[in-house]
């Protein structure tokens, strides 16, 4: 029994090689750590790694050379339009990431899900579903725990006007209607507008004339400013009530939420469809992956197009001192939280059920990280976090491609953390105390409004009103938070799609041990038959069970064959 385990064992090592490479990116390159033998191998493996290497250290340099060419120009004194020029090249990939988002994310969740089995579909959803939530949970608790313990608003001085500061204010919304819109969008009325439009509620105001005369027979108006009944005393007006009355708009912005939603859901209809549903399946497949091959072209402009974006929010900046003096606390609260989380939290729970070096994990996808902190956009670094993860971190296409554009939509453990330090942030500089149970209010509202931000830059600085009004807080004050978003924003997209990109790796692990205990299984199955043949009287062996062994083998082998899903 032992012998045959360990025979289990080895077989399970080797399947481990099969099932990377059948997994592995139809491109050809072999995931890092890929055990794939004889000189070709070798080669092709040497090839890979420096090839994700030299993509490594191009970025690098590029942030680096951004930053020294960013603080030099910022010394010219360059014009309005001559700053527009200087950023053109960064503009350049933020266009290039933009146009491959909708094919990528509708053709990826197409094929996905219709690839996938329905019942795997629902455990890798769930499992995926539960790993978000909990680490975007674990992320407010980390950010509200750091702006209690820092206190970024007691004593602060941000009340001034600041450099940078914006005079658009998210209209005010009520908690419900910003929830309802979170589930209407996930219901997209039009899938073409849906690719540049979202709905958002917006209130107009209605009178409803009415005569009602107070108790000492003066007529007053009343009119509505931003949700505060204002009596106005007039000698005789004709009275009307003004009620806030929301209404649909369609807003700028692609509904992403829509378009992820309807894929997976035509992806499982056109599984159910069979082979009627084959020819459809195969065009999203191929779409697919000219897709992804656009994406490794753009991957080689990535690093230049970095410098530029980061060189040019340099040359941008206002003035970063007054910034710095005024909000420094809260913004060392987001970083220090950021970097807790990114660099402890997800490695900690990434090793912790995997035992492999997360580090290593987060290596492989330093090209995306860099560009999530130059773009500042989830949507945008999704091609490239694909690349990364199959090619580097060995994920395989059917499970990246089916978890990262939703973790990209939906988890935002970066954008959570920070709406949570802001948040306790504002109610200390209006001297509120939160008790347990607004703290909760807190944690809950920060992880349901980053599920609602877009992956675009400033989605969550705009959610962040969900929270203040759940708890009573004047929302004017997101003005400071929209001052030092520019920053923040980076460390926390690189948050977010750290968070994905874990969680990729996750299922891919999960996926694994289950496609090795499933041999192991079949394996033991095997060997139990084979190890206790039925002798028939007067037989050497029965050729009965001669026949049934060799069957198994048979089933056994073909199943090696097939991919993990
Ligand atoms: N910019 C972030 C992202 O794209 C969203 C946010 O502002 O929180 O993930």
């Amino acid at each position: 029994e032992a012998k045959a385990m360990a025979e289990v064992d080895q077989k399970g090592a080797s399947n481990g090689e099969v099932h990377m490479e059948e997994l592995k990116d139809a491109s050809g390159s072999t995931p890092a750590g890929g055990t794939k033998k004889g000189p070709v191998g070798k080669a092709d493996r040497v090839k890979g790694c420096l090839r994700g290497n030299v993509l490594v250290i191009l970025t690098v340099s590029g942030v680096v050379i951004g930053v020294l060419i960013g603080l030099g120009v910022r010394n010219v004194g360059l014009n309005r339009a001559q700053k527009i020029y200087f950023s053109f090249p960064g503009e350049l990939l933020l266009r290039l990431l933009k146009m491959i988002i909708i094919p990528l994310v509708v053709c990826s969740l197409v094929a996905g899900a219709a690839s996938l089995d329905p019942k795997d579909l629902g455990k890798l959803g769930g499992w995926a579903m539960l790993f978000f939530l909990i680490t975007t949970l674990l992320a407010s608790a980390l950010g509200v725990t750091l702006a209690l313990i820092i206190k970024p608003g007691v004593g602060a001085a941000a009340k001034t006007s600041l450099p940078g500061q914006e005079d658009t204010l998210p209209e005010p919304k009520e908690v419900v209607d910003s929830f309802l819109d979170l589930i209407r969008n996930i219901f997209p009325s039009n899938l073409v507008s849906a690719a540049f439009q979202s709905y958002a509620t917006s209130y107009k105001l209605i009178r409803e004339k009415k005569n009602i005369t107070n108790e000492s027979g003066v007529t007053n108006e009343a009119i509505l400013i931003e949700k505060v009944w204002v009596v106005c005393t007039k000698a005789v007006i004709q009275l009307g009530d003004l009620a806030a009355i929301p209404i649909g708009v369609d807003a700028d912005g692609m509904n992403i939420l829509g378009l992820v939603v309807f894929a997976i859901v035509f992806g499982i209809a056109l599984r159910k469809l069979g082979p009627e549903g084959e020819n459809l399946v195969k065009f999203f497949n191929s779409f697919n992956e000219a897709t992804m091959v656009l994406v490794s072209w753009i991957m080689w402009y990535a690093p230049f197009g970095i410098m530029f974006l980061v060189a040019g929010k340099i040359v941008e900046m206002e003035d970063v001192v007054v910034l710095f003096t005024s909000l420094g606390m809260y913004i060392c609260c987001c970083l220090v939280g950021h970097f807790i989380h990114g660099l402890i939290v997800l490695p900690l729970i990434y090793f912790i059920i995997t035992r492999k070096n997360p580090y290593r994990f987060l290596w492989g996808i330093f090209t995306a990280l860099a560009t999530a902190f130059g773009t500042s956009s989830s949507s945008a670094t999704l091609p490239l976090m694909m690349k990364c993860v199959e090619e580097n971190n060995g994920v395989s296409k059917q499970i990246s491609r089916f978890i990262l554009p939703i973790g990209a939509t939906v988890n935002m453990d970066g954008a959570a953390l920070f709406q949570c330090v802001a948040a306790v942030f504002i109610a200390q500089l209006n001297d509120y105390s939160l008790n347990f149970i607004q703290v909760i209010i807190i944690l809950v509202t920060a992880t349901a409004s980053s599920v609602g931000a877009a992956g675009i830059p400033a989605g969550g600085v705009l959610t962040i009103a969900i929270i203040l009004e759940a708890v009573g807080l004047p929302i004017d004050e997101i003005s400071l938070i929209l001052a030092v978003d520019w920053l923040i924003d980076r460390t926390c997209t690189v948050l977010n799609v750290e968070g994905d990109a874990f969680g990729a790796g996750l299922l891919q692990n999960f996926v694994d041990k289950q496609e090795r205990r499933r041999k192991t299984e079949e394996l033991t199955e095997v060997k139990t038959e084979k190890v206790e043949p039925v002798k028939l009287p007067g037989e050497e062996e029965s050729p009965l069970i001669k026949k049934e062994v060799k069957a198994t083998l048979e089933r056994v082998n073909s199943c090696e064959k097939e991919s993990v899903m």
